[in-house]
């Protein structure tokens, strides 16, 4: 049981960072997490696939991607979880640290998307041993913390809302920044690249992971201090390259964070 759910974990964390490199598509909208979870699915080992399926929804005819969209559903249900989908980091440091920065609003520590991934992951240890935990729930909050730890602007500062209120013209439209990383660039590809087929663009992604980014593959998949999950490096990560695109000198609004 331990190396399925390290199997589970480290295919989910390698994939999402396989997606992250891709230059063009940085977003996490519904597409995004679709994409990701399909990926990540299609590549489980033989037990770890058989556990995905036993702990799917069986309305989700055994496709991680159609409810990878889960949580972000839920959090008008499940208030207590809008915190876990992002981390607020100090202005223009362009630095994560969890101890620092993993808070919800409150500043109660542990309450962010590294922490979550942490949380739940704990939670699926305990798959196969008798649990008080919905070990469904855990899945889907994993898999779709996942992908938002990996969108640059979920672990941003904390002053713009993670590129919230950023306003910036996607081609014609006016969008707030955030948005259009979550959901406008990959949407905008899908369309002029992949003919709106997004089997097609996953078949183009899961090429580059076995071609292109094929020597990467190691440093993906290694885990810092041999632990189970990667979420400070991922965060790290995250807002270097959110300063990267340069956040600082776009135009500032208002508006909701997804
Ligand atoms: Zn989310």
């Amino acid at each position: 049981m331990g190396s399925c759910r390290i199997e589970i974990l480290t295919i989910l964390s390698v994939l999402l960072l396989f997606f992250f490199q891709f230059q063009s598509i940085h977003g996490w909208g519904e597409d995004g997490h679709l994409i990701v979870c399909r990926i990540a699915q299609s590549r489980l080992t033989k037990r770890a696939e058989e556990v995905v399926e036993n702990l799917l929804p069986k309305s989700a005819e055994n496709d991680l991607g159609s409810v990878c969209s889960w949580a972000d559903h839920v959090k008008f249900i499940y208030h207590w979880s809008s915190a876990l989908h992002y981390i607020d980091t100090p202005d223009n440091l362009c630095n994560y640290q969890y101890e620092r920065d993993c808070k919800d609003g409150n500043g109660e520590k542990g309450r962010c998307v590294a922490g979550a991934i942490n949380n739940y992951t704990t939670q699926l240890l305990n798959y196969g041993k008798h649990s008080k935990y919905n070990l469904t729930q855990a899945l889907l909050f994993l898999s779709h913390f996942m992908g938002d730890i990996h969108q640059p602007l979920h672990v941003g500062f904390t002053s713009d809302r993670g590129g919230n209120t950023i306003d910036v013209h996607w081609y014609t439209r006016k969008q707030n920044l955030h948005h259009v990383w979550d959901d406008n660039i990959i949407e905008t590809a899908e369309e002029r690249v992949y003919s709106s087929n997004v089997d097609d663009f996953i078949k183009a992604i899961q090429r580059n992971i076995t071609t292109e980014w094929d020597d990467q593959v190691k440093q993906w998949e290694t885990c810092s201090y041999n632990k189970i999950t990667c979420p400070d490096i991922f965060a790290s990560e995250g807002i270097k390259a959110a300063c990267e695109v340069g956040i600082q000198r776009c135009n500032r609004r208002f508006s909701s964070r997804r």
